[in-house]
């Protein structure tokens, strides 16, 4: 993996700022990386930790969407910070399970939200996802998922 540098924001693109302005808020660290992989040696889009009690967000350059890529990883600093340590987004692989659908949901959402020009509110995000509406959402997914895989 080679470190490109600190993620920025104003870049003009409205998605990236916002949800760049959100991780910043946050106090989240965010870098920019290529050769991004898990610890199976699979390439990945991003990835979200806690280190030394500090957020920290890396996003690949080759992700397909970084935007979205960005949201997702957000998405498991609002969602999952406060019960797991670390969570690598793998498109395909990792799909079939709650923390990566929640994310995922969480970042469709952002991203719409963001472009109907909506304010993000995270904690009302949290709470709707997590709901059991917002759960019901997620189980249909990965059961979907799981139907398509097979
Ligand atoms: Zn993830």
């Amino acid at each position: 993996m080679e470190l490109l540098g600190k993620l920025e924001g104003n870049t003009g693109d409205i998605v990236w700022d916002v949800l760049f302005n959100a991780i910043q808020e946050r106090g989240i660290e965010a870098y920019l990386v290529s050769g991004l992989r898990n610890n199976k040696g699979k390439k990945i889009n991003g990835a979200w930790t806690k280190y030394n009690g500090k957020e920290i967000i890396v996003i690949d350059i080759e992700s397909p969407d970084v935007n979205l890529t960005l949201a997702h990883e957000l998405g498991h600093s609002v969602l999952h910070r406060d019960e797991m340590d670390f969570a690598a987004y793998d498109h395909e692989e990792e799909y079939h399970d709650r923390i990566e659908w929640e994310a995922t949901f969480f970042g469709h959402c952002a991203v719409k939200l963001i472009k109907n020009g909506k304010e993000l509110d995270l904690d009302a995000m949290r709470s709707a996802i997590k709901s059991p509406e917002g759960q019901k959402v997620t189980e249909t997914a990965i059961a979907e998922a799981k139907e398509k895989a097979a």
